[in-house]
């Protein structure tokens, strides 16, 4: 490879440098193991590497002994698990993402003011699955058109309906701005919120910024992570074929043929380590580092850690 090109900014946002840090000090203060529902965030590598240190992972409150100490993921998670929870006295410290905190807000403040309220998101994701629970709304897939809905018989409302939108934090800038957009042509009164977060945002800007310039994008993460999935489609819709990996073991050599120029970017749960690896993997004459928004957001831990 004659050249590797890094966009910036990548890799961990403040949302997961926050959840992983709740894990860390859960296990120096009270010792292993403690219980994670669902992985801290979506990336094998530090799942892998927090339970090396004496985490646990499951996938349901239900998997968890009575008694001990859960923390509950990045994702956020409904009231029915935190319900649970507190039935099998169960010790919670709860790492969701205050952004995401910030959306189950809204989705409970619009509900209560009478609105029917429409969450862009993907069916499955466990933010949406977090986010669902908190009011009752209807689900819209963000890349299918409001026409093809499967749910679309759920939302046979007169078009003054009061509607309120809300979004998953991580989605395509794109195809959110187009699902938003059929929505108020619906409903034009909608009240609109974009929940994208900032580290979703600039990473999308800064792969459009980068695709240009390179003759493939390798994107470091997990196939789980919707970030990371979001950032190869983006990727590919300007053009550049993108693959999205979860190390250097992964790298196909025939993407690599005639290429001159290789894009490297990360999503928001990524480890930088997994970057200098891929770099490492694809040995190029020179690397250049992109520049690209500055990132300084911090989260405090959780009340119970402070
Ligand atoms: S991607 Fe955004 S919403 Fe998700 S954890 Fe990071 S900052 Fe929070």
């Amino acid at each position: 490879m004659v050249e590797v090109v890094l966009s910036s900014p990548r890799g961990f946002c403040a949302g997961v440098v926050r959840a992983i840090d709740v894990v860390e000090e859960c296990l120096q203060r009270f010792g292993p193991p403690v219980y994670v529902k669902h992985q801290i965030v979506h990336n094998p590598y530090v799942v892998a590497e927090l339970e090396q240190k004496g985490a646990i992972t499951v996938e349901e409150v239900d998997e968890v002994p009575d008694g001990s100490l859960v923390v509950f993921s990045a994702h956020g998670s409904p009231p029915e698990d935190f319900e649970k929870a507190a039935e099998r006295n169960l010790r919670v410290i709860d790492a969701v993402c205050p952004l995401v905190t910030r959306v189950h807000n809204e989705a409970k403040k619009y509900h209560r003011e009478g609105k029917k309220v429409l969450l862009v998101g993907h069916h499955g994701h466990q933010e949406v699955r977090g986010t669902m629970g908190q009011a009752p709304m209807t689900l819209i897939n963000d890349s299918a058109p409001l026409s093809e809905q499967d749910v679309s018989a759920d939302m046979d409302w007169p078009a003054d309906s009061e509607i309120a939108v809300i979004t998953q934090t991580t989605l395509s800038v794109g195809d959110t701005a187009t699902a938003i957009g059929a929505i108020q042509e619906r409903f034009p009164g909608a009240v609109v919120r974009n929940d994208i977060c900032y580290a979703t945002t600039n990473r999308q800007d800064a792969v459009t910024q980068m695709a240009g310039l390179v003759d493939v994008v390798l994107v470091i993460g997990a196939q789980n992570s919707s970030n990371c999935n979001r950032l190869r489609e983006v990727a590919e819709a300007n053009g550049t074929p993108a693959y999205l990996i979860n190390g250097p073991d992964e790298i196909n050599p025939d993407w690599l043929v005639g290429c001159q120029r290789a894009g490297i970017t990360s999503g928001a749960s990524t480890p930088e380590v997994l970057v200098e690896a891929v770099i490492d993997a694809l040995d190029p004459e020179k690397v250049t580092f992109l520049e690209g928004a500055e990132e300084d957001i911090t989260f405090t831990l959780p009340r119970e850690l402070r």
